[in-house]
């Protein structure tokens, strides 16, 4: 996900540039590649250039209810300042501002999102994930997936009550 900037350093502050992403990146870390899509946009300021951007994206997530995979969409919503570290046109060195995490544009003025949007993107995975707002989870007492129809339990465990009280209800009204 990398953007030459060269071009932008060179404009005068406030110059603007659109970019369309539509880029594979591996987000969690264990080799699974994500489809990252979306817009964004660089502004120079008078110090960096000012990312902002509207990306979507997904991640393989156990849903914590069913405990199933499922692939959990994400919406990154970027801004993120990079800094310089070459002047554009002498090559020399400039110092980037000294706050931890500070994001940078390399001496070939690249600037690269790939890490900004990885890091956007986990913190934008729910803490309790769900495969969808009402999964039903698993019958307490076999562990079958409820959401893939009822397991039998419920009409063994509490079927027979209900058709007792009914039973009940029904001698007492005699
Ligand atoms: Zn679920
Ligand atoms: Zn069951």
């Amino acid at each position: 996900m990398q953007i030459n900037v060269a071009q932008l350093l060179r404009a005068s502050i406030g110059s603007v540039r659109d970019y369309e992403i539509k880029q594979v990146i591996e987000i969690t870390g264990d080799g699974v590649n994500s489809m990252v899509e979306g817009s964004v946009r660089l502004l120079r300021t008078n110090r960096s250039i000012l990312v902002k951007g509207a990306l979507g994206t997904g991640v393989e997530l156990t849903c914590s209810r069913c405990l199933g995979p499922f692939e959990c969409p994400l919406k990154v919503n970027l801004e993120e300042e990079y800094y310089p570290t070459a002047d554009v046109d002498t090559g020399v060195a400039i110092p980037v501002p000294d706050e931890p995490g500070s994001f940078t544009i390399d001496e070939n003025h690249i600037l690269d999102l790939t890490e900004a949007v990885r890091q956007y993107a986990l913190l934008a995975v729910p803490m309790k994930p769900l495969c969808k707002e009402d999964c039903a989870g698993l019958c307490p007492f076999c562990g079958h997936n409820l959401n893939t129809g009822p397991c039998g339990c419920s009409s063994r465990r509490t079927g027979p009550r209900w058709v007792e009280l009914s039973k009940l209800k029904k001698e007492k009204g005699k």
